[in-house]
């Protein structure tokens, strides 16, 4: 078997550590989210053989398949990044640790109602359109106030902060600008224990980093092109 994927894990972890060194933040501040999307269990296998352990997924028939073929390794902790339906909320709430993704209070309440007792409450972030983009998921900045106090009050989440996926940017400088937006948004919300900002992806994650990502989902870097 191949070690790239333990080579290519080894050259992000030092990006990030590097990013994080210029940004002036704590070593081991920033989480890595290897967006597992497409490709098979024995990725993730291999992933977590050199000390992954989140993972982020966008289908969730998919996520599912592979959550049953790694049940001997009970540590994953699975993110949900994808767009939601309706009518997966409940494989949502009993099935992941997280989900970035939230932009509508409807998904929110079901997540919440569908969330099992006998689990530690579903951590939540709200995705917004950052870039305006009219076709793209997330609420707008106008939005995004109300739908966080009436996620906040939600029994059985909780709500850890925002997530948003940029256009692609094309150089460093200008990556950062909206990344900078999501953070004063995260800072003008007035409630408790917001902490997370899940943003960077392969292409943007210095930028991220350098405006206070706390999560970083990678895919592209860690597992190589997706075929499709
Ligand atoms: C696919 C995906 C990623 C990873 O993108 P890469 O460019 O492959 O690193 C991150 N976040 C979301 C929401 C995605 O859908």
């Amino acid at each position: 078997m191949s070690n790239l994927i333990g080579e290519r894990f080894s050259r992000v972890r030092d990006q990030i550590r590097l990013a994080e060194e210029e940004a002036g933040r704590a070593s081991g501040s920033v989480r890595l989210v290897a967006v597992s999307k497409t490709r098979p269990a024995t990725d993730i296998r291999q992933a977590h053989a050199v000390g992954q352990l989140d993972f982020g997924e966008n289908y969730v028939q998919e996520a599912l398949a592979k959550q049953d073929e790694l049940q001997d390794l009970p540590d994953l902790i699975w993110h949900f990044i994808g767009p939601i339906q309706s009518n997966k909320t409940r494989s949502i709430a009993s099935r992941f640790a997280w989900v970035h993704s939230v932009d509508q209070l409807r998904h929110a309440q079901r997540l919440s109602e569908q969330r099992p007792d006998t689990l530690p409450p579903l951590n939540v972030c709200l995705q917004v359109n950052i870039s305006d983009e009219p076709s793209k998921s997330g609420v707008t900045l106008e939005q995004l106030p109300d739908l966080a106090a009436a996620v906040a009050l939600l029994p059985n989440l909780r709500l850890r902060g925002l997530m948003a996926i940029p256009a692609p940017g094309t150089d460093p400088v200008g990556q950062r600008i909206p990344f900078t937006r999501l953070r004063n948004a995260l800072e003008q919300l007035k409630l408790e224990g917001l902490d997370t900002l899940s943003m960077g992806m392969s292409d943007d994650l210095q930028a991220a980093i350098m405006e206070g990502a706390t999560h970083v989902r990678i895919g592209t870097a860690l597992f190589g092109p997706r075929s499709g």
